[in-house]
């Protein structure tokens, strides 16, 4: 099926590599469909603060159609790609008909690597989706309920947040859950010793926020601690359970939940492509991030193992995704004007992870590192920018004023409807 006679450009993913590729392209000479399994667009960096019941799950998502749906050459579909025929140049959707594109733009993002770890998939809580920090919240509130009721089972490791990946996520988390549980749990448990509660934070290897400067690494490990997170580093898990958590040295700590942001891998779809794979299983492209050998296929964000101009490895985060969506429009664009085409180039605009209230660390691209609460505000900041949709943006910055001052985490809600643990069982 192609809606019109201009170009057929497929865009499979509404995050932020397919959003941006559409922009870019709208005001074209091109037809545009774009695909995704679910109806929004979700803004990640935020997801934590759903978990740990500072933002509610809309705040962060945005509906796709709300962002084209008056534009006539923009063709939103809800649908999950289950695979792509290269030669036939058609996308195959999930009980749907297939759709035949020009050009097809991959962003299809990420999903969790559990490393082959034993019981990750069975027991961890990933956090990559909406429903995932709803599930989390769910269990994290449920586990003090419980808690509240029957107070012995606290040292049964109820009341031990396992959190399992330093990076910034998991520093993120680890602020955030410990700031709730002592803000906020503290004062609607008055029945309950909350100071038995823990945050542990769990890394492999010997420092906090893989890539930031050592400053900026430390500076986490010490904010964190005097947060009251128990940080272990050079600490590997090894096999988790469902009331337990075992690390490589044979210890074992008990705990209900084991949160797993350590490892990414690229989205399933990619294993659906019979192409060259790199690390991750993510798909590997040219420099111009196409498929080699398939100039109409452009592979951007989390699923494509691209590389800066020097061949680097480029992380998997938010602005390789929008400015690879940049490049693959502005490439099908010149093409069509018959103008060359060029390489990608990366540019960096430096990292930054938040590690609570007034905590942050940002390091900026010509060496400013900024920390504390100019490190938090331009955070803030940032994340309020890249925020997609008006409404989103006031609603979260009357959250964190009202979370600021009066130390009130609002969603402090249990959704009975979703289940309390990954597998689809209530274990706490
Ligand atoms: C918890 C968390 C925190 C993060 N924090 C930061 C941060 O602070 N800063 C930063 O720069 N980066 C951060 N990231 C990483 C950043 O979000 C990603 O690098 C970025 O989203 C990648 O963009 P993308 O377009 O490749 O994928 P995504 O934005 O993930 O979009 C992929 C889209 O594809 C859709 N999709 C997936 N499979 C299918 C299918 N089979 N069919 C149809 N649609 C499909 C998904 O629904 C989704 O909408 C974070 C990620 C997570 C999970």
């Amino acid at each position: 099926m192609t809606p019109g006679p201009r170009p057929h450009v497929v865009i499979v993913g509404a995050g932020f590599g397919g959003i941006n590729a559409t922009r870019e392209l709208m005001d074209g000479p091109f037809e545009i469909t774009l695909i995704d399994r679910d109806n929004y667009h979700g803004f990640w960096p935020l997801l934590y603060q759903v978990a740990t019941s500072g933002l509610g799950p809309e705040d962060i998502a945005h509906p796709v159609r709300g962002m084209f749906g008056n534009r006539a050459n923009v063709h939103v579909r809800l649908g999950t790609v289950s695979g792509v025929d290269l030669d036939r140049r058609l996308v195959h959707i999930e009980d749907e008909a297939d759709v035949s594109y020009d050009s097809l733009i991959l962003a299809a993002g990420s999903s969790t690597s559990d490393f082959g770890i034993p019981g990750v998939d069975d027991y961890a809580f990933p956090l990559k989706t909406l429903p995932d920090a709803v599930r989390l919240r769910n269990h994290v509130l449920t586990c003090f309920e419980r808690a509240d009721a029957c107070p012995e089972l606290v040292d049964g490791g109820l009341l031990t947040f396992v959190l399992a990946g330093g990076g910034p996520t998991g520093v993120e988390l680890a602020g955030a859950l410990s700031e709730l549980i002592g803000e906020n749990l503290a004062r609607d448990f008055p029945h309950l010793d909350v100071t038995k509660a823990s945050v542990i934070l769990v890394e492999m290897l010997d420092h906090l926020l893989g890539g930031f400067a050592p400053s900026s690494q430390a500076h986490a490990l010490r904010t964190l601690q005097a947060k009251g997170v128990d940080v272990r580093l050079n600490t590997a898990i090894s096999a988790l359970d469902v009331d337990h958590v075992t690390f490589k040295d044979g210890s074992r700590i008990q705990t209900m939940t084991t949160v797993w942001t350590a490892g990414i891998r690229a989205n399933p779809l990619a294993d659906q492509l019979d192409v060259p794979k790199g690390k991750g299983g993510a798909i590997e492209v040219t420099r111009e991030l196409t498929l080699p050998g398939h100039p109409e296929v452009f592979v951007i964000g989390d699923i494509s193992a691209s590389t800066d101009h020097h061949g680097k490895p480029l992380p998997q985060v938010a602005q390789v995704a929008i400015q690879g969506a940049r490049h693959a429009a502005r490439t099908i664009r010149r093409r069509i004007a018959g103008r060359p085409t060029k390489p990608f180039k990366y540019h960096s605009h430096g990292m930054m992870a938040t590690i609570g209230r007034r905590a942050a660390v940002a390091e900026i691209p010509g060496g400013l590192k900024l920390r504390g609460t100019l490190g938090w505000l331009s955070w803030l900041g940032v994340h309020l920018v890249f925020l997609v949709g008006f409404r989103n943006r006031v609603v979260v910055m009357v959250n964190w004023a009202w979370n600021y001052l009066s130390r009130d985490r609002a969603s402090r809600v249990i959704l009975r409807d979703d289940s309390s643990t990954p597998s689809g069982q209530h274990r706490a």
